[in-house]
């Protein structure tokens, strides 16, 4: 779709104060330093509307972006940094939990992973409860243009092979690339399908 608009609504430090109202969402989650808030901006063509943070883990609050003022995107605090202090870390995992499993205007979680890196029980922990809290997952692998087109499909299988026992499948992975824009048409095109 065109871009008409895209503006930074809200962030939500605790569930209560996530945005009212029914327009539906798409959500973003992955690893910190994924490629989140770089993918987020480009694909709605914005240079810096999503900050990319110097500091990984340094935000903790899901934060919401009104797109054409029909959808909400939503940027979910990434997993894995390790040097969170442990209660800013349960908070965290209380305030995502709860948002993915009760969230009813959630239409489905775009879930990142890095191209380069062999996914790990903590993926497929993580992939296994958003399945059993019904969500939809669209798997991009991110800085696409970091691997070989003659790499791709060993790479892709690698990940599918450690990925499989939660159902998710190789062919449906979408490559995704904020240097090249590789991926941008096919993964609006997921999302367009949730949000229509
Ligand atoms: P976030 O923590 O998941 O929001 O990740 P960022 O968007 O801040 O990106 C983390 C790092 O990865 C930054 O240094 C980005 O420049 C880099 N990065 C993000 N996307 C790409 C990509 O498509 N290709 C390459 N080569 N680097 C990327």
């Amino acid at each position: 779709p065109k871009i008409l608009s895209a503006e930074f609504v809200v962030s939500a430090h605790q569930i209560e104060q996530l945005p009212g109202g029914v327009l539906p969402e798409v959500a973003f989650w992955g690893r910190s330093n994924v490629g989140k808030s770089s993918l987020i901006n480009a694909l709605l063509h914005r240079q810096n509307l999503v900050r990319t943070s110097s500091r990984p883990g340094c935000t903790q609050a899901i934060n919401y972006f009104l797109v054409n003022r029909v959808w909400h995107f939503v940027d979910l605090p990434g997993y894995g940094y390790a040097q969170a202090p442990l209660p800013v870390k349960e908070k965290w995992l209380r305030l995502i939990s709860t948002y993915l499993e009760t969230q009813k205007r959630l239409r489905a979680v775009v879930w990142l992973l890095d191209a380069r890196r062999q996914p790990g029980p903590e993926e497929l922990d993580w992939l296994d409860r958003l399945r059993s809290w019904r969500q939809e997952v669209v798997v991009v692998l991110t800085k696409a243009d970091k691997i070989k087109r003659g790499q791709r499909d060993r790479r892709q299988s690698e990940i599918a092979a450690q990925l499989a026992p939660s159902g998710v499948k190789a062919q449906d992975f979408i490559w995704f690339s904020t240097l090249t824009q590789e991926g941008r048409r096919e993964l609006w095109g997921q999302i367009m399908r949730f949000l229509s």
